[in-house]
């Protein structure tokens, strides 16, 4: 039978005589259930894709006759596409909470939930085809059948006991999860997206025909929006697939097929054009979004996975960096053992503890001793490198006197110095030097290497050591070289803190100002040190900069050029901080 005065829908749906809105909500809505349904469902496909894939066939079914009883001017059509109206609302809510429990638990359900899920869709598939579910249709001006208060009512309670259930489930598995990981924000986000999804779908369906205003109905279809948006999130989170690309394909389909469908409504020819010209439009536009979406992601993929080389590789390096460290402080350890037992007896022996020695075996002997304490100086600054590169560095601060200190240092480099014919001079200071707080060995390993390195790089003339005690950490008087590294936040911090400045000039070789700023690294050698003849690893002053660093002090170098001297200077405050005490032991 037709229904009086409605005109008959083109492919059953699209009819001039219904509220457009109904296309609206209810086209995107389906379309995009179910390409993101199919789309998850073959990526992957586990028992909660497939759940997800029958949710949003469901749905989209369900859409779809809902759009045909809103269109057809058929009663039997009509009453065929609205009969299981139930039987699907409630399987989706079935589904949903089916749903609920394998993302929850990441298990398929127990049998007797099975047969519980059964139980409840028992009653809408067998009163379906009863007048308890439809009756009376009426064909003049409302086209449509009334619905069985009962079989009604039984499935919006139904969907209502679900709904809670989903909720105080959810709520059960989000105190049972472990508070790290982020299962449980999973959680949370499914949850409101489900729940935003069903209530929306309940609410509406219940006032909907609790106020017999049917378009209410149309805005219910909205939630699927929000189930699809959360679920895409977590799609997301779990990199499941590219959801860009899909929400940019899912969009374009959805804008061409509703604009597409307009030219069945469309009566005059400038709707006409200008339909056209909007699907085409959109066409090229959406068909180049999808496009570039593809690119950029490709290109994130791309770089993800150079970023993940890159990490990895950088990870190699750490450990081949720490393995070498490692060797060359076990190989230290023993190397250091011959050359200290050479060092014994050679001076035994130089003493006369084993008789006299003639003058030549005396000078040969005093050449094997030099040269083993080169030997010595060289390892222990391996050891000492490999010790700063592996952080194992122990300081140990002390309180002393500074005049001391320099007079032991003057002593053991005096006799150098003198054989190579090298004045020098420790140039007393014009106030009286305080004690001064650090680690006593490692900074005379410093003033050492700087004074031991003064009389190595001169030929004549001569090496003054000066120190003097300077009131505040002020900011570098000097700038001339690039070494001059102050200790970051040193003289911020306390500009009152009082430092001792220590040079040490010489009249020796001089420092080209294209080598100033590589003195401080790593092996870092004068390129005509060679030529000198001068024993050496580059190692000194890379140890000497790490330890100044270390004990709160600064390093650098000044020189006029070749041939002109040159100056190494050395502040080191008075005082040490608690924190600095406490972080190098
Ligand atoms: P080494 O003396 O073992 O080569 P250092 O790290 O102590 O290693 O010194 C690095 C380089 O700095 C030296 O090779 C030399 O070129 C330069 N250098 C150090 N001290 C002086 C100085 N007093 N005069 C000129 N050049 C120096």
């Amino acid at each position: 039978m037709l229904c009086s005065g409605i005109p008959s829908p083109i492919f059953l749906i699209f009819s001039s005589d219904v509220p457009q809105l109904l296309y609206y909500s209810h086209l995107p809505a389906l379309i995009i259930s179910l390409i993101i349904g199919l789309f998850v469902y073959f990526k992957n496909k586990t028992l909660l894709s497939k759940i997800l894939l029958s949710i949003s066939l469901v749905f989209s079914l369900w859409s779809f006759l809902s759009l045909i009883t809103w269109s057809s001017n058929r009663s039997d059509v009509v009453m065929m596409a609205w009969a299981p109206d139930g039987i699907m609302y409630l399987s989706i809510f079935v589904l949903s909470i089916y749903f609920a429990y394998v993302f929850f638990d990441k298990k398929d359900v127990s049998f007797t939930k099975k047969i519980i899920f059964g139980l409840i869709l028992l009653p809408a598939i067998a009163l379906t085809p009863t007048d308890y579910n439809l009756y009376n249709f009426d064909i003049s001006s409302y086209c449509g059948p009334q619905e069985g208060k009962f079989f009604y009512n039984y499935y919006y309670l139904a969907g209502a006991i679900i709904f809670l259930w989903i909720v105080i489930l959810a709520v059960h598995r989000y105190r049972r999860a472990e508070a790290e990981g982020g299962f449980r924000r999973q959680i949370v986000i499914m949850t409101i997206g489900l729940g935003l999804f069903l209530l929306s779908f309940f609410a509406t369906g219940y006032i909907a025909s609790l106020l017999d205003k049917y378009y209410i109905d149309f805005y219910g279809l909205f939630g699927m929006t929000f189930f699809m948006a959360m679920l895409a999130y977590l799609i997301v989170k779990f990199k499941a697939f590219d959801i860009k690309l899909l929400a940019a394909q899912a969009l374009v389909v959805a804008i061409v097929i509703l604009i597409g469908s307009q030219f069945f409504f469309i009566k005059t020819t400038t709707n006409m054009i200008l339909t056209g010209i909007t699907f085409v439009l959109s066409t090229v536009f959406g068909w180049w979004l999808v496009k570039s979406v593809k690119l950029e992601s490709q290109r994130k993929e791309q770089l993800q996975s150079l970023a993940d080389q890159l990490a990895e590789g950088n990870d190699k390096l750490q450990k081949l960096d720490n393995a070498k460290s490692e060797f060359i402080s076990i190989a230290s350890h023993q190397l250091r053992t011959p050359p200290t037992a050479i060092k014994g007896y050679s001076s035994l022996l130089l003493e006369g503890s084993y008789g006299k020695l003639t003058n030549e075996q005396s000078a040969a002997l005093n050449n094997v001793y030099k040269r083993n304490e080169d030997m010595i100086a060289l390892i222990d600054n391996l050891l000492e490198t490999s010790r700063i590169e592996s952080g194992t560095i122990a300081y140990e601060y002390k309180k002393f006197q500074l005049e001391d200190f320099l007079e032991d240092i003057y002593e053991t480099l005096i006799f150098k110095a003198k054989e190579k014919n090298v004045s020098l001079e420790f140039v007393p200071s014009e106030n009286p030097l305080p004690e001064i707080t650090t680690d006593k060995d490692k900074f005379r390993e410093v003033i050492s290497n700087l004074v031991d390195n003064a009389v190595k790089y001169t030929k004549e003339g001569g090496v003054k050591v000066k120190a003097e005690l300077q009131k505040g950490f002020t900011a570098l008087s000097h700038d001339g070289s690039a070494n001059s590294t102050p200790i970051a936040g040193a003289e911020k911090e306390d500009p009152e803190k009082d430092v001792i400045r220590i040079s040490v000039s010489d009249t020796g070789i001089g420092i080209p100002e294209t080598e100033l700023p590589f003195l401080f690294q790593k092996f870092s050698r004068g390129k005509d040190i060679s030529r000198l003849n001068v024993a050496g690893t580059g190692l000194g002053l890379f140890v000497g900069k790490k330890i100044m660093e270390a004990l709160g002090g600064r390093i650098w170098a000044e020189s006029g050029g070749e041939g002109k001297g040159s100056v190494f200077i050395v502040e080191i405050p008075t005082e040490v901080k608690e924190k600095e005490m406490s972080a190098q032991g």
